[in-house]
């Protein structure tokens, strides 16, 4: 992966999520470029625009093309792009098997729809994905882009710090993750796990897969195909 371009008519809304934490070093170590284009940069009106009442009548503006169709023109302009995707609640529902196949991509513009959406015509002949990040309505498409974009970064490898700290989390391996403890060993007479502190490392990855099996049935099983 070496860019994902955010197209917003809200960038403060991305601040930050986007440059903090683990994403802020990733885009250190240029293990990934990050680059927000304001909506409103790319209107031709004077009063920078971006959206307008819906054809039909009904509450609530739409985003419309125009500033849309430039800005998405501008950015495949200067590099080749692999996926035009748009935040929708309606899109196909974020599952980790999705990020890793985008984490595979090199370059991605993810579009942020803001009050009822956008001009539908951009979703007809431009976009080429369409996720949501769940069944449930928010004001814009900002935090689930930052969702999609930190699901992603964390699998960029070197992006953390132990790469199999990322591959052992839940969902990578269709299973949920193992628990995780760390000192003090007692704390108000609760203990950590003694297996942990043996030092046999098989014995621990064997420990943790059973746990991850056993919090999988009873948390997940629609996972295991039950
Ligand atoms: N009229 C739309 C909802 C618009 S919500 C409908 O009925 O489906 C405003 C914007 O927020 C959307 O354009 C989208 O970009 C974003 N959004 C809201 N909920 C979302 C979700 N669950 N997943 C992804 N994006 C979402």
């Amino acid at each position: 992966m070496n860019y994902i371009d955010i197209i917003t008519c809200q960038p403060k809304l991305l601040d930050g999520p986007l440059n903090n934490s683990i994403i802020q070093k990733a885009k250190e170590k240029k293990l990934i470029n990050i680059e927000i284009h304001n909506l409103r940069d790319h209107t031709n009106n004077k009063h920078k625009k971006v959206d307008d009442y819906a054809y039909g009548g009904g509450g609530g503006m739409v985003l419309g093309i125009e500033p849309i169709y430039n800005c998405i023109n501008y950015i495949k302009g200067k590099k080749k792009i692999d996926e035009v995707i748009y935040m929708s609640p309606d899109g196909n529902k974020l599952e980790q098997k999705l990020s890793n196949k985008l984490s595979l991509k090199k370059n991605i513009i993810i579009l942020c729809g803001h009050y009822k959406g956008i001009d539908e015509r951009v979703r007809e002949h431009i976009i080429t994905m369409e996720i949501s990040i769940g069944d449930y309505v928010l004001t814009g498409g900002e935090l689930p882009a930052a969702i999609l974009v930190d699901s992603i970064v964390r699998l960029l490898p070197g992006a953390v710090s132990n790469e199999s700290a990322a591959l052992s989390d839940s969902f990578q391996d269709g299973l949920l993750g193992h628990p995780n403890y760390t000192r003090p060993e007692k704390f108000n007479n609760w203990e950590v796990p003694k297996i942990l502190l043996s030092g046999n490392q098989k014995e621990i990855d064997e420990w943790r897969f059973k746990k991850s099996i056993k919090t999988t049935k009873s948390k997940r099983p629609d996972l295991l195909g039950e």
